[in-house]
């Protein structure tokens, strides 16, 4: 298996690595986690990885964001799953409710049809919030302000591969903005009037596109949503993109529009379209060396080299990259 050949884009480029990573200082970046306590073993098993794997050689501090006060239990079962610095935090209601535009009986009534069709968590309000939060506000949190880079982590998660650089001096040094492991087909029934949304948007603001952007990962003739995004409940990246006037601009647009409500639309098509739209190409990077599982889908770094570099107990033959319904041959070819 490992004999596979294909193109991978980031060998086109001078990309810098710097491993010798003792006695550093860190980068202004944080560990960012929104969690319930009732996920708190599955979240402890994802930390337990990710330390293994990557933090306890740059002791990031982490963030764990609720809409819920988190329990003393939480609090100290994930104190002791790290020596890094952890924070608790609890979401502004404003972050997380009903803005006073949006009709709660017609949003009622779209969960129940949306339920009715079977849609993934077509019937669930909190993971609206959800949502909507990673879409608009978790980057402006009180907790968060202060970081400038991030990387979202989520319970029951895995890293296979042991991540021996400090990801994010990398992402600084090589000007990159937002980093995927996994790129995938959205849901159509979750966003059926998401594009038409974003096309209202463009029209409205054709200064914010930019001219060298990614935008054919997402879309040929701009005309139709291939369905293509990054699967965000793994990302590293700059939070400053999310906190610029461009993107924030976008969000308030589509919030303003009522999808994340009346539809459902995911933090993943919106985070992706933004960057897709605002970026350069060169600022979007797949961490083909960050080995990462969530449930049902996982990346493996076919290349004995890096396998062996990154001591990885995943199995490449299980990797989502070229299998039906993955995005990457789309990025690939860009
Ligand atoms: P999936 O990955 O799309 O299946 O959705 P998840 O259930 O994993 O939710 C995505 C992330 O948001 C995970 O980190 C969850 O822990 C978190 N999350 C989802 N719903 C809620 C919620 O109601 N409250 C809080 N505090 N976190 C939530
Ligand atoms: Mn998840």
């Amino acid at each position: 298996f490992f004999e596979n050949e294909y193109v991978n884009p980031t060998k086109d480029r001078t990309l810098f690595y710097d491993f010798n990573y003792e006695n550093k200082t860190r980068e202004n970046g944080a560990i960012v986690v929104l969690v319930r306590n009732e996920e708190l073993s599955s979240l402890m098993s994802s930390m337990r990885q990710f330390e293994d794997r990557f933090n306890k050689k740059f002791q990031y501090p982490y963030v764990f964001l609720n809409d819920k006060e988190f329990t003393k239990e939480f609090i100290e079962s994930t104190k002791a799953m790290t020596n890094a610095e952890t924070k608790y935090g609890l979401i502004p209601v404003e972050m997380w409710s009903y803005p006073s535009w949006i009709n709660q009986t017609e949003a009622l009534y779209a969960r129940k049809k949306m339920e009715e069709d079977k849609v993934i968590y077509g019937g669930s309000e909190s993971y609206r919030h959800m949502c909507r939060f990673n879409s608009g506000f978790f980057f402006r949190h009180p907790l968060i302000e202060q970081y400038d880079y991030y990387w979202r982590l989520e319970p029951g998660v895995e890293f296979m591969c042991d991540i021996d650089y400090d990801v994010f001096k990398f992402i600084k040094k090589n000007n990159i903005t937002y980093g995927f492991t996994i790129a995938l087909m959205e849901v159509k029934e979750t966003i059926p009037t998401l594009w038409d949304t974003v096309k209202e948007f463009t029209k409205e603001y054709p200064e914010y596109m930019n001219k060298n952007s990614a935008m054919k990962f997402i879309s040929n003739t701009g005309k139709n949503y291939n369905m293509c995004h990054f699967w965000s409940n793994f990302e590293i990246g700059d939070l400053n993109f999310w906190r610029s006037e461009k993107y924030i601009k976008f969000f308030e647009f589509l919030d303003k529009a009522g999808g994340f409500f009346y539809e459902r639309w995911g933090d993943a098509p919106v985070h992706t379209i933004a960057l897709a739209l605002f970026l350069e190409k060169n600022q979007i990077h797949f961490f083909n060396d960050i080995s990462y599982r969530h449930d049902p889908f996982e990346h493996c770094p076919i290349e004995k080299d890096v396998h062996e570099g990154g001591k990885c107990h995943c199995n490449p033959e299980k990797t989502f990259d070229f299998t039906w319904g993955s995005c990457l041959p789309s990025w690939f070819s860009l």
